[in-house]
């Protein structure tokens, strides 16, 4: 059988069940990737395209090394497939499912195209442990808290064998194609922001790997404890080596070894509760598809947002709030595409209930700048800290940033980090005392009415 293989966010050789597949049941194998620039601008960010360069380019050379080729291919995703299938008379075709809706929308078309040309469409799913449509609570329906579903699928721990790439060599089929410059994904237009990237970040599956062993043998001794803190190295921060289907949350999972009778410590299996919240972000994202840019509780699509926040947005966007911890984390995403959980959460809390500017302008601008911008984790994490998602926190519970930063910064590693010079102009206190001397920045707005105003706001549409 003519087989093609085809690559999304499934950038890894190895646990890739459509390789794995390919080469069993095919003579030849063909490994494509298919660049579609509208598609790909709008589901992916600035950061997320950085990444995707690096890392189609170093899962290029790692199948180059092993003498396959990878064809990268400019176009529409679901036409270029279909034409390639056509033109060259693959007989399969072999993916790992893209749970994005517009990837997912867009496989389903090329799986109506192959059946019409009697192709046989083979997928599988290692893009997360659970199957959504398989977990249900007692009335068959979907969970709609944590807690219940991470006890569902405690019961079942979602985890399979970890595939390695083929160790026969697998006989390809190289199409006579033009091959796609990967730099004018992102290199090419944006080289500045680039630089500074390439600093903090290497993307890939070597690295991936190499990031986890590495926690695994550190700090995941610690992290239950730590993980909060973000002026520590407490977390592992493989998020963006996740999102792009680098490592799979099947093999991060089988580093427990829960067959041999190994108690999980404590900390172990906060790791794995956290890893099951993302996989309860797909979850959700399965089973109620609007809140992609909707609340999940829509009594919220009626909260009375500011108006003309443009200015106020501008000024938490650039780390220029007047408020310590939140200037530092949002001067941590611009420097590094990345933003500790702890200051996404006091960042996005100031910005929803602080300046009351609506959750999905924080949204889209970490969907541009995170490398690890995830549809679900971000739309989840949004929604949760706003109050309007699944779970959330109770619309009364607003962070109070500098009272964040005393517990979680308490030597303020974090902010003198990512404040540099500017640390020493923000009052510690956050507090209009000192507003009159010009020599300290003033906060944007003041806490305490702000947070007085959330409330009011929050009050009337319960
Ligand atoms: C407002 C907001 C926006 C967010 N946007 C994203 C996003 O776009 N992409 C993204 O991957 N995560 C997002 N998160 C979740 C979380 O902040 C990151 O997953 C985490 O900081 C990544 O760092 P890590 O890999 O070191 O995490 P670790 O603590 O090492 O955790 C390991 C993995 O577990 C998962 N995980 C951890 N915490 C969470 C969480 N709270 N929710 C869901 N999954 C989690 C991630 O896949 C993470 O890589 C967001 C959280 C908030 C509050």
């Amino acid at each position: 059988m003519k087989s093609l293989v085809l690559f999304s966010n499934d950038l890894r050789l190895n646990d890739n069940d459509a390789i794995n597949a390919s080469a069993i049941n095919g003579i030849t194998s063909t490994f494509v990737f298919v660049y579609d620039e509208k598609l790909y601008a709008e589901t992916h960010g600035s950061a997320n395209l950085w990444w995707l360069e690096k890392s189609l380019t170093s899962l290029q050379s790692r199948l180059a090394e092993k003498g396959i080729k990878l064809h990268i291919l400019d176009g529409e995703l679901v036409s270029t497939v279909t034409k390639i299938v056509e033109k060259y008379s693959f007989e399969a075709l072999y993916l790992n499912r893209n749970k994005h809706p517009s990837f997912s929308r867009a496989e389903d078309h090329i799986e109506n195209n192959l059946k019409k040309l009697n192709v046989s469409f083979n997928t599988f799913n290692k893009a997360t442990l659970a199957d959504p449509s398989t977990i249900l609570n007692k009335s068959n329906e979907p969970y709609k808290v944590y807690t219940p579903f991470y006890k569902h699928c405690k019961s079942l721990y979602f985890q399979k064998d970890v595939l390695t790439f083929p160790t026969e060599p697998i006989k390809t089929y190289d199409l006579d194609e033009p091959q796609m410059n990967i730099l004018s994904i992102f290199s090419k237009k944006n080289n500045g922001w680039s630089k500074k990237l390439d600093q903090y970040w290497k993307p890939g599956e070597l690295e991936a790997v190499k990031k986890l062993e590495s926690f695994f043998k550190g700090y995941l001794s610690e992290y239950k404890d730590i993980r909060n803190f973000p002026g520590t190295e407490g977390t592992s921060k493989i998020s963006p080596h996740l999102r792009f289907g680098e490592i799979t949350s099947n093999q991060i999972i089988n580093y427990f070894n829960f067959h041999e009778n190994h108690m999980l410590s404590k900390h172990e299996e906060h790791y794995i509760k956290e890893l099951y919240w993302r996989e309860f972000s797909y979850y959700i994202l399965h089973h109620f598809p609007y809140v992609i840019d909707k609340p999940f509780n829509k009594k919220y699509e009626k909260f009375e947002w500011k108006q003309n926040y443009e200015e106020n947005l501008d000024l938490w966007k650039k780390g220029k709030t007047g408020i310590r911890i939140v200037d530092a984390a949002m001067r941590e995403l611009w420097e590094t595409g990345w933003m500790h959980n702890r200051t996404r959460m006091i960042a996005a809390s100031f910005l929803t209930k602080n300046l009351l500017i609506p959750w999905q302008e924080g949204e889209k601008w970490f969907r541009d700048t995170l490398v690890d911008a995830d549809i679900a984790n971000n739309v989840m994490g949004w929604q949760w800290v706003s109050g309007c998602g699944t779970d959330a926190a109770p619309y009364f519970r607003i962070f109070n940033p500098i009272l964040q930063a005393e517990k979680f910064d308490p030597d303020n590693n974090y902010s003198k980090k990512w404040l540099d010079d500017d640390f020493d102009l923000y009052p510690a206190d956050g507090s209009s005392d000192l507003l009159s001397d010009n020599k300290f920045i003033k906060p944007i707005v003041d806490l305490k009415i702000s947070r007085n105003e959330a409330l009011e706001r929050f009050s009337r549409i319960k």
